[in-house]
């Protein structure tokens, strides 16, 4: 059963890490394959990702002010239309965080979730 892996970084590190993986940046990349091994659990549909993953993040629900959480999402549910994937990926996100109001203000290249009243 692959594990679902969520990460916590402080807020800008997070999404500065974030920003220079999705520019390809190799140390980045180095970073992020160690923070998530390929037996991770896809965030949407809890398949390995394998080693051809997206990175997900968003402010942490449980504290967005300081910290920001890192998951992945695998290569299939990266194929698949944005709006199919927000669908899911919002309900999961209500699975993990359910006390919490979510607004999901991005979907491209993946969502960027806000916790609602910061
Ligand atoms: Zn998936």
């Amino acid at each position: 059963m692959p594990e679902l892996v969520l990460r916590n970084l402080p807020l800008f590190a997070g999404f500065e890490l974030f920003r220079r993986f999705k520019n390809r940046n190799p140390d980045a990349i180095e970073t992020v394959r160690e923070m998530f091994p390929a037996s991770s659990a896809c965030f949407i549909c809890d398949e390995p990702v394998g080693a051809d993953f997206d990175l997900w993040i968003s402010d942490d629900p449980d504290n967005p002010r300081r910290l920001s959480v890192l998951s992945v999402i695998c290569g299939d549910c990266m194929a698949q239309p944005a709006q199919v994937r927000l669908r899911k990926l919002r309900s999961v996100v209500r699975a993990v965080w359910p006390k919490v109001r979510h607004q999901i203000r991005s979907v491209s290249p993946v969502g960027v979730l806000r916790a609602a009243n910061r």
